[in-house]
């Protein structure tokens, strides 16, 4: 089928990434692939506590700069944490400008949450749990009232296009009612705003859509890859057998909130000397020890908050229902589930990614400001900064923006989707080989069972993009024989000292890291 041409920028996703530049891109053209009706299905729209940023005088954007590298285990990049933090204020006031309804004081100040590891009261929220539903229904109005944007909703990407050295636009289908044949778009520029790969394992918080299928396209082009390895597992996603679990958001804990097991020990103020605003991957492992040895651990919110984790925190509230739980009379069970993915697309301190023509922000790229470990909230702050800095590369990279016909797709006959029964598999075998603890022999195991999997469907292109993260998540795994931040090594239980980087790769690498470990496994 002969390419479609539009002279709009592409962006592949509709979460708060894609909507922030899309709407920084005025007046160019914008053409957006949302899979879902717009603003849904994107983890954007799942975040509760809200988005990091000094707003208080007593705290500075330097604090900010300090925690994020301390949480960052050794490989943040110093001059993108403080160059982020740095923008965080200006893009508060311009969401606020934009209809977010952040919690303000009477006297007008905003209301901030304390998360782990941050050394002040810094994360500013909405409705207590309602943040990234209250950024993007703001977000989603303005985009819908945008003349230079039009979006594409029900269609998802499925290959990136790259003609004579630079990427030159995207292979589309529909995904309502399954999945159509794919047709090329050709743009201006191609912006990733796909979003990242926890739904890669059995047991995640993120949405169905967000399993690794953007990076894992970005990576089958040959776009270079950062940081796989680092995955961020949750400590109190809901045990309640709802997949995706429901988040229990770290806000709770930061009012007082305590984990207990099925003892009513508080097993972390053994654990750490900030007990339950330990830095994330340090609850996750203590978590994921109870759930291992059956201690059952829970999150008990029934001293600190009572009745007010009804109307404080409406999102927990109303998923405890969902579990027929009742978290003013009970404890809320808990696991460590897939939250947020460090690794992504490796880009610039503008979101250039190594691939000519293609940009990426929000969670599908690694700028470098998470380095091991993502301070919390600051998940959000990435995306809006990135986003911006984005639309403003791709705007002085293009010649003169000029006015764009609508894009129409054709219809399309229906073809085959990923088999379910072979995204049960890798979804579990994440879980199990490359889940909260990992070493040589379950990430080798994994590595097996991907490419098995993929053996399986060859032909479906986004089984294809999924496997292919997978394979970078786990070959990264592989090739760092340290513990540091959220990636934990049983067989490499130490962080090695000063002079360890960041990691960066390609597909082709990470499949010959695969090859070299499961062929050297297979018995002679
Ligand atoms: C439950 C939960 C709570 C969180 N809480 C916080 C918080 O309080 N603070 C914080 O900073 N961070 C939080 N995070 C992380 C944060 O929400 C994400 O990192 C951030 O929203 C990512 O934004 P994004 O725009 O990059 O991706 P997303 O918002 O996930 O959007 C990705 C978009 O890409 C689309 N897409 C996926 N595949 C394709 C495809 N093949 N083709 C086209 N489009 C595709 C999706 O449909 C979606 O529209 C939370 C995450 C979760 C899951």
């Amino acid at each position: 089928m002969t390419p479609i041409d539009t002279s709009r920028v592409i962006i592949i996703g509709a979460g708060l990434a894609a909507q922030y530049a899309a709407l920084k891109l005025a007046p160019r053209p914008v053409l957006m692939i949302s899979p879902e009706a717009l603003g849904e299905g994107a983890s954007s729209a799942w975040a509760q506590g809200g988005v990091a940023a000094a707003m208080d005088p007593a705290d500075s954007a330097d604090a900010h700069a300090r925690d994020t590298v301390a949480a960052g285990a050794g490989i943040v990049n110093r001059q993108v944490a403080q160059s982020v933090t740095a923008e965080a204020r200006e893009h508060i006031l311009d969401l606020t400008g934009l209809g977010t309804p952040f919690d303000r004081a009477t006297d007008g100040t905003y209301v901030m949450s304390r998360e782990a590891a941050h050394s002040f009261a810094r994360v500013v929220r909405v409705r207590g749990d309602q943040a990234g539903a209250e950024i993007m229904r703001a977000l989603t109005q303005q985009v819908r009232k945008a003349d230079h944007i039009q979006v594409l909703e029900g269609v998802m990407a499925t290959r990136i296009d790259v003609s004579e050295g630079r990427v030159a636009g995207v292979a589309v289908a529909r995904c309502t009612g399954g999945q159509s044949e794919s047709v090329i778009l050709r743009g201006a520029a191609v912006l990733l705003a796909g979003g990242g790969s926890g739904g890669l394992f059995a047991l995640t918080t993120n949405p169905p859509r967000i399993r690794g299928q953007v990076i894992g396209m970005a990576a089958r082009a040959g776009a270079q890859i950062a940081d796989a390895e680092f995955v961020q597992f949750h400590p109190t996603a809901m045990a309640c057998g709802l997949d995706p679990a429901p988040l229990a958001t770290e806000a709770l804990r930061g009012e007082g909130a305590v984990l207990i097991n099925r003892h009513g020990e508080r097993f972390m103020v053994a654990a750490h000397p900030e007990a339950e605003l330990a830095p994330r991957d340090i609850v996750a492992r203590a978590v994921y020890a109870q759930t291992s040895a059956s201690l059952a651990p829970a999150l008990d919110t029934r001293a600190a908050l009572g009745a007010k984790i009804l109307t404080d925190f409406p999102a927990v509230a109303d998923a405890c229902r969902r579990a027929g739980l009742d978290p003013v009379t009970q404890p809320i069970p808990i696991a460590a589930a897939a939250h947020y993915h460090m690794g992504g697309v490796a880009t610039d301190a503008a979101g250039q990614s190594s691939l000519a023509g293609l940009w990426a922000c929000g969670e599908v790229a690694s700028t470098g400001l998470h380095g091991a470990n993502r301070l919390a909230s600051n998940g959000l702050l990435e995306a809006l900064v990135y986003g911006r800095r984005c639309a403003l590369a791709i705007d002085e990279a293009l010649p003169a923006p000029v006015q764009a016909r609508q894009v129409t797709l054709p219809d399309l006959p229906m073809t085959d989707t990923p088999d379910p029964a072979l995204v049960t598999q890798l979804r579990q075998a994440m879980t199990d080989g490359v889940g909260v603890i990992r070493n040589a022999e379950s990430l080798t195991d994994t590595l097996a069972q991907i490419a098995r999997i993929e053996a399986a469907q060859p032909d479906c292109e986004t089984l294809l993009n999924m496997t292919a993260a997978a394979t970078l998540i786990a070959s990264a795994a592989l090739k760092r024989r340290e513990s540091r931040g959220a990636h934990f090594r049983s067989d490499f239980p130490n962080t090695k000292g000063e002079g360890s980087e960041r990691s960066f790769l390609t597909l082709a690498e990470a499949l010959a890291i695969r090859d070299a470990a499961t062929i050297q496994k297979e018995p002679v």
